[in-house]
């Protein structure tokens, strides 16, 4: 049975940089620059023994004549709609900004099975927004760092008992 997981989350919080690690070939741009990527992305991931299919919501980060939440709303309930599970992703140096409480409402209505990722987590800043990040109501983080690769064994933890 093949298992489909989302990666969900406010723009520049490393949805990419984990889906392209996740994923291992470079289907989803990653850069600096917003407008860069574009709605919704999907991959094989590997993680260990783990095989699923893993979906990045891109596309958030395009101006139009949309708002941003209506976007950002938007292709978050469709790729809620297509997955089995949720990986919320927050940007552990910046902390727990407005639009993510936004996403953790979205997901919470949604009655997603949802487990929260606190990314960016290498190096001692990152605490902070961790410790924050609890108030989402979203059970306990999973600290990892998509750029560099760490956290990933908490990550497959976190994703084993589902796939
Ligand atoms: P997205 O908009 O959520 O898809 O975010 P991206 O994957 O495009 O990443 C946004 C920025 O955050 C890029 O500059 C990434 O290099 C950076 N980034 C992603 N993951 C990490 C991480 O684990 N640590 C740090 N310090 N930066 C990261
Ligand atoms: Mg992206």
């Amino acid at each position: 049975m093949s298992f489909t997981l989302a990666i969900v989350g406010r723009p520049n919080v490393g949805k990419s940089t984990l889906f392209n690690r996740l994923v291992g070939k470079r289907l989803a741009l990653v850069d600096d620059q917003p407008g860069v990527t574009r709605d919704l992305r999907e991959g094989e991931a590997r993680l260990g023994d783990l095989r699923f299919t893993v979906i990045d919501t891109a596309g958030l980060e395009e101006a139009t004549d949309e708002s941003l939440q209506g976007r950002m709303r938007k292709l978050t309930e469709r790729a809620v709609g297509m997955a089995d599970a949720c990986l919320f992703v927050i940007d552990a140096r910046a902390g727990v900004l407005p639009s993510d409480e936004i996403f953790a409402e979205i997901l919470r209505r949604k009655s997603a099975h949802v487990i929260l990722a606190a990314n960016k987590a290498e190096g001692a800043a990152s605490d902070a927004g961790v410790i924050e990040s609890y108030a989402l109501g979203l059970g306990e983080p999973v600290r990892i760092s998509a750029e560099h690769g760490e956290g990933m064994g908490d990550l497959y933890a976190a994703l084993a008992p589902l796939v």
